[in-house]
């Protein structure tokens, strides 16, 4: 399958990680939208959000232990934003499920 994710996941592509283990990758966004801009990915490929049922949703949950302490490990205490574009017209550009985690300015409500 020829989906840039998978092959960030399995090392084919370069990738500045943060951090990884047996389901999941952490890394830095190529094209930041905050002074700090990392993704994670689950290393199974899953299209989007719109995509989590019973049968990987323990990846999903893992993901968001993975989220905390990376927040916790980069100081992101002022705040930080997860985000998981779903689809083409919330902007999902890479149809490998991702969620950004930015942080390091102030964001807009609603975000536009
Ligand atoms: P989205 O538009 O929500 O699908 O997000 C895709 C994100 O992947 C964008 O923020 C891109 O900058 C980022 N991206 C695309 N290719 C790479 C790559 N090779 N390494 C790191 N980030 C990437
Ligand atoms: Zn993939």
């Amino acid at each position: 399958m020829d989906c840039i994710f998978c092959k960030i996941a399995n090392g084919e592509i370069p990738s500045e990680k943060v951090f990884e283990d047996e389901l999941c990758v952490a890394f830095k966004d190529l094209d930041p939208q905050a002074p700090s801009h990392i993704l994670v990915i689950p290393k199974e490929h899953i299209e989007s959000a719109a995509c989590i049922d019973s049968s990987n949703s323990a990846v999903i949950a893992h993901i968001f232990e993975v989220i905390s302490s990376i927040a916790r490990d980069n100081g992101f205490d002022n705040g930080f934003r997860v985000v998981s574009n779903c689809g083409e017209s919330a902007g999902q550009s890479v149809m490998h499920l991702h969620f950004h985690i930015l942080s390091g300015r102030d964001f807009a409500w609603p975000p536009g």
